[in-house]
């Protein structure tokens, strides 16, 4: 597959074998134990803290330099920024990082020696 199919699924969250159960707990980030559909030990995923490493860099490097192209230009008080700015940060974790760690639990499937 390439990279943005398997971008394009990862943002589906499901799961990586049969691609049709669902990946993750509700309301949650934490694999469920198996997969309703074909029963893959799915809760065996170790991932660790790769898809919040990943994450930190990312919206570390593109937050803060917008947090201060807004200071240097508008000067809003310090609250503006602490609400605009975790709201910013709250939302795209929402949103990114159930996909990020889906993609992760995706390449382990794939590239985890056959037992
Ligand atoms: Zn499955």
């Amino acid at each position: 597959m390439s990279l943005f199919a398997d971008l394009a699924f990862a943002l589906k969250a499901r799961c990586p074998v049969c691609r049709e159960g669902r990946l993750f707990k509700p309301w949650s980030v934490d694999p469920v134990d198996e997969c309703s559909v074909c029963h893959a030990r799915l809760g065996e995923t170790d991932v660790g803290d790769g898809a919040s490493v990943f994450l930190i860099f990312l919206l570390g490097a593109t937050i803060v330099p917008l947090a201060l192209v807004v200071d240097h230009f508008f000067s809003p008080p310090l609250w503006v920024h602490a609400v605009l700015w975790g709201s910013v940060m709250l939302g795209l974790i929402i949103v990114i990082l159930p996909a990020v760690k889906s993609y992760i639990i995706l390449l382990e499937y794939r590239h985890r020696p056959k037992r």
